[in-house]
This record gives structure tokens, C-alpha cells and sequence, in this order.
């Protein structure tokens, strides 16, 4: 079906980001692989390509494009090389939803030239090792000074993509109790320097899939927040956070169906050069429904997340809309990557192969941005159950 999301702006993006792709990412590719994260040094190099900046206004250093596109080419030209950025998707896709919606000018004034130049990279830190899903049950607390300047932070994070690399984290902490009849209130949403005494990165965690990316614990103690970085209003943290929930699952569905998109690709090209029995393995009917199928699936994943790159960009992407994109997108591509990957028999197993890789990758999207479960609850609720 022809697509009409992209225009001729995009496309030229594409070819440029292909390019980038295959000039300083697959050459050295293996050896982040090997890492186990990307070089701080590549995220300047991703500053000058200009990607931290295309949505972030003129006035702070950016290109004042309000819309996803850019970034949606960016998730299928990644997963058409096999490769990921690492840590740094969240810099944007977490990070600044946040800057847009809560900074003051004061703060933007502060925060943006450094995000835009990637001399300061963000991630966000919402889970603690005793909750993911209920985040309400948060532990972490920021108590605000007598005299009102600063806040005092304890407590500690886990699962924080991008958590070794970052300049400055977006900390989710209780500022008051939960109130006896709303769990949800009391969170805040503190922009916190990791240079800070007291805050400390633990582990980088060993992961499944998603090698490249540095995923740390995180520890506070007695960590000294300024209250100038304090974003929005004390307490609300649990509405901000539901509200730019909707533009990370939108990321993580259409991340999902490039990858699903880029396995068949990879499949296609596999299948033609293999040979079993004396011929290609593309040549068994097998082949060819199983390809076909993925393809279908394929179609419908992108799109749905076609859709819902519109309605986020029209402002209207509800959370139930991108929990259904999340959900729907997800699951073709785990059902789709795994099927790729059978009809690259054992060198689909190898991590040599892209495929292989893709397949533990995209692992975690059924899981990260709230959980297939939990996309399934926020839809049932708005369907009325
Ligand atoms: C690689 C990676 C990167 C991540 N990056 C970040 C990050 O940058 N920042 C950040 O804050 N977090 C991050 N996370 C955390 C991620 O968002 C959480 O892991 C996720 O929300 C699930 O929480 P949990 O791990 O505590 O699982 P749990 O909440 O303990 O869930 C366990 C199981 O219970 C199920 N479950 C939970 N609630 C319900 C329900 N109501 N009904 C039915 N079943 C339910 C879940 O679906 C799951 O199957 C990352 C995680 C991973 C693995």
C-alpha cells in the first residue's frame, strides 16, 4: 500500500541517516556489540547529524520541526542495518517530551543548547527494583529543604536505559504521602545532574538483547536537587507522567514494526542464498507462505503505526490508542522476527547474523514503556471494563 506519512524532506533525511548508518555505525558495529555500550564520543557525532535537535524550537539551537517523522525514519533505518544507537533513543524520545511540556524558559534556556550539542544526554528514571508496572508504589523520596531552595534525594532506580551515559536524569521521587483515596498523588519530577554528590550509577546491567545499550542501576543518597530543576509542579508528577506515556509507546510500536519490517528483509535475502537439498531455500512452498504471511503482518503493523505517528503529531494519539499501536505492533514483530529467524535455521542463532541479534532485541518491547499486560488493562478500561 503506498504510505503517505513521508515527504520528500523525509526522504532525503533517510538517504542521509542510511549513509551515517553505514559510514560510523556498522563498520565498528561488533565492537560495541562487544562493549557492551556505544562510545560517549558517537553521540556528538549524532548531535552534528543534527537528530537531538529537530524538534527542539530555533531559539534553543534546534530545527523548530514539530513532528515525529524524522525520528520515525531514524527507527527504520537502524533496523534496516541491524544496529541500534544504544542508550541514546531515550534522549529524545524520554527526554524531551518532558523539556517541551514542564521547563520553564528559565530551565529550557539551561537544559536545551546542551541537549541539542549532546553535551548533555537524558534519560528517564521511573522503575525501582520493587516496581515497574505500579508505579504509583514508587519508594524514592525528594523532602524539600526548610528553606525551600533544594531537595533531598534517597532512594534508588533500575532498568534506566541510557542510566551509564547520562548527564542529567529525569528522577521520578515522592515528594508528599499517597493520599488515602488517590495512590497516584504525591510523585514530583526532579531534571537531576549526575555529577551530583551522592548520586551514584551501580551496575550496568547484562541484558538478553539490546547489548549496545547501557542500562544501569541507580543510587541517591542524600543527593542535593537545586529546586530550579524541579519540573512542573510538586505532586503532579503522575499526570505528566501519563501524559507523555502515549509518545514513548508510540516509539516502542513503530521501533517494533521496523524491526519486524527489516527481519523479513533480512529473511528474503537469506532464504535466495541458501541452498538445502540441492536448491535455495526460498524455492520450498514453506518458504514462501511463511514469507508471505510475515509480509501481511508486516503491512498491518506499519500501517497502524503509520496512524499513530499522525494522531501524535496531530496532538491527538490517546493512551489507549498508543497502547493498542504498542500492543498490536509488538506482538506482529515477536511473531514475525521469530518466524524470520526459523527459516535461517542454525545461523539464525548465531549472533553474527543481524537476525539473531533482532530477535533478543526486540524482546524487551513487550515488556519496556508498560508491560503487553498492562497495555491490555488501559484498553479494557477504555473500552468500559
Ligand atoms: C531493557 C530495559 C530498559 C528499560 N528502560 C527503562 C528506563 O529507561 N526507565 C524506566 O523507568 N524504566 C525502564 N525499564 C523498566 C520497564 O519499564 C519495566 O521493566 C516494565 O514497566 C515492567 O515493570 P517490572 O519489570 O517491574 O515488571 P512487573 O511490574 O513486576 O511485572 C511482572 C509481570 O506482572 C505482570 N503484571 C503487572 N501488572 C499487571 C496487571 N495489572 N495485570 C496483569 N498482569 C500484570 C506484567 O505484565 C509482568 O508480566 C526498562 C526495562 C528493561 C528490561
Amino acid at each position: 500500500m503506498r504510505r503517505t506519512v513521508f515527504n520528500e524532506d523525509h526522504e532525503a533525511f533517510r538517504a542521509t541517516v542510511r549513509a551515517f548508518v553505514e559510514a560510523e555505525v556498522v563498520p565498528v558495529y561488533d565492537d560495541w556489540y562487544a562493549a557492551g555500550q556505544v562510545p560517549r564520543d558517537f553521540y556528538y557525532k549524532l548531535a552534528e547529524l543534527g537528530v537531538f535537535g529537530i524538534r527542539v524550537p530555533e531559539e534553543y539551537g534546534g530545527a523548530g520541526i514539530d513532528s515525529h517523522k524524522f525520528e520515525a525514519v531514524m527507527y527504520e533505518e537502524t533496523a534496516r542495518a541491524g544496529v541500534t544507537f544504544g542508550g541514546s533513543g531515550v534522549h529524545v524520545l524520554l527526554g524531551l517530551p518532558y523539556i517541551e511540556m514542564l521547563a520553564t524558559e528559565e530551565q529550557k534556556k539551561r537544559y536545551l543548547p546542551k541537549f541539542v550539542s549532546g553535551e548533555e544526554m537524558w534519560a528517564l528514571a521511573m522503575t525501582e527494583p520493587g516496581t515497574g508496572s505500579d508505579l504509583a508504589g514508587m519508594k524514592t523520596t525528594a523532602k524539600r529543604s526548610a528553606d525551600g531552595t533544594h531537595y533531598v534525594l534517597n532512594g534508588a532506580k533500575t532498568f534506566i536505559t541510557g542510566g551509564v551515559h547520562a548527564d542529567r536524569v529525569i528522577v521520578c521521587a515522592r515528594t508528599s504521602a499517597p493520599r488515602e483515596d488517590d495512590r497516584r498523588f504525591g510523585i514530583s519530577l526532579f531534571a537531576v545532574d549526575t555529577t551530583s554528590a551522592g548520586y551514584s550509577v551501580g551496575r550496568k546491567l547484562d541484558k538478553l538483547g539490546l547489548k549496545v545499550s547501557d542500562t544501569a542501576e541507580l543510587a541517591f543518597t542524600d543527593v542535593k536537587v537545586p529546586a530550579e530543576d524541579l519540573l512542573g509542579e510538586e505532586n503532579k508528577g503522575f499526570s505528566y507522567l501519563g501524559r507523555n506515556l502515549p509518545s514513548e509507546r508510540w516509539g516502542i510500536a513503530f521501533g517494533a514494526y521496523a524491526q519486524a519490517k527489516a527481519a523479513v528483509r533480512f529473511a528474503q535475502r537469506y532464504v535466495q542464498e541458501r541452498t538445502v537439498f540441492g536448491k535455495t531455500v526460498a524455492s520450498f512452498q514453506n518458504t514462501k507462505f511463511e514469507l508471505a504471511a510475515c509480509q501481511a503482518e508486516v503491512d498491518a503493523a506499519e500501517a497502524v503505526a503509520d496512524r499513530a505517528l499522525e494522531a501524535l503529531d496531530a496532538g491527538e494519539l490517546t493512551a489507549a490508542e498508543a497502547a493498542s499501536a504498542k500492543l498490536f505492533c509488538t506482538e506482529v514483530a515477536h511473531r514475525v522476527i521469530d518466524r524470520c529467524l526459523q527459516l535461517h535455521g542454525g545461523y539464525g542463532f548465531m549472533n553474527e547474523y543481524p537476525i539473531a541479534r533482532l530477535y533478543a532485541d526486540n524482546r524487551v518491547n513487550r515488556i519496556y514503556g508498560g508491560t503487553s499486560e498492562v497495555m491490555k488493562s488501559i484498553i479494557a478500561k477504555s473500552m468500559g471494563l
